[in-house]
């Protein structure tokens, strides 16, 4: 939930052969916020849309907007809105909560997308990371795909996923890729040691490669490869 209590989910998908991207930010009231990313991408021009068009949007695409706050989670607003000294990102962050994913085909064609409520007690309004091409998602069927998540505020600045894709496409491995990454914002700040990033990817020939920056935020991941599904745990660089 947001800083008003108020859950606004951000999602993006990318198909990596069209090279075509659609996102949604801020979208309130839609439990599936990627299928209305979908639709974006299938049914319209654009990219990304926000703001109180998507709202309308959405509902022109048949979603009927629906209570998404849980008592457990409006409870929590509750405690935090209480709490005198509670934090708020006009200071710095608290949690979250992200889906990423890379997919292929077999045959070369890659897909990656992700899905989120951000950030909570975010600022109403925030994009972060997850509904921007390039940051939260990124698939090209020339190298692979890539998906991120962690403090978006952050991680918006490094645009990670279009540069682990791009790592990829001059040779590295996805795990190579996903490392230097989180390498890098390092050499550029020292204090993203400490931050919450971890980052998943996939080249097209469906190897795969993921990493945190610290045990702070460990990221495990799931892999599944024809009907077999496994869990796998990232490689922390620091
Ligand atoms: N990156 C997301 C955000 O900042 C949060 C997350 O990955 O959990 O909104």
């Amino acid at each position: 939930a947001n800083a008003e209590g108020i859950v606004e989910l951000d999602a993006g998908i990318m198909d990596g052969t069209r090279h075509r991207a659609g996102a949604v930010t801020g979208l309130r009231g839609v439990k599936h916020a990627i299928s209305v990313a979908r639709l974006v991408l299938e049914k319209t021009t654009h990219t990304t849309i926000g703001g109180i068009g998507l709202q309308e949007f959405a509902r022109n695409m048949g979603f009927h907007p629906e209570q998404l706050l849980t008592p457990n989670s409006l409870k929590k607003w509750m405690e935090w809105k209480a709490d005198p000294h509670h934090k708020t990102y006009w200071v710095s962050p608290e949690n979250h909560d992200t889906i990423g994913m890379v997919a292929t085909d077999g045959k070369g064609h890659i897909a990656a997308g992700c899905s989120t409520s951000g950030m909570a007690w975010k600022i109403p309004g925030r994009v972060a990371d997850s509904p921007l091409v390039g940051c939260g998602y990124y698939a090209d069927d020339n190298a692979g795909g890539a998906s991120a998540t962690g403090d978006g505020d952050l991680m918006t600045n490094y645009c990670t996923s279009v540069t682990i894709v791009h790592m990829m496409a001059r040779g590295a491995s996805p795990q190579e890729a996903c490392e230097e990454l989180l390498r890098n914002m390092v050499k550029t700040d020292t204090r993203n040691r400490e931050s919450e990033a971890a980052v998943i990817a996939m080249n097209t020939r469906g190897e795969v490669g993921a990493a945190s920056m610290n045990s702070k935020m460990h990221l495990p991941y799931g892999l599944w490869n024809n009907g077999k599904s496994q869990l796998r745990e990232s490689t922390n660089v620091y």
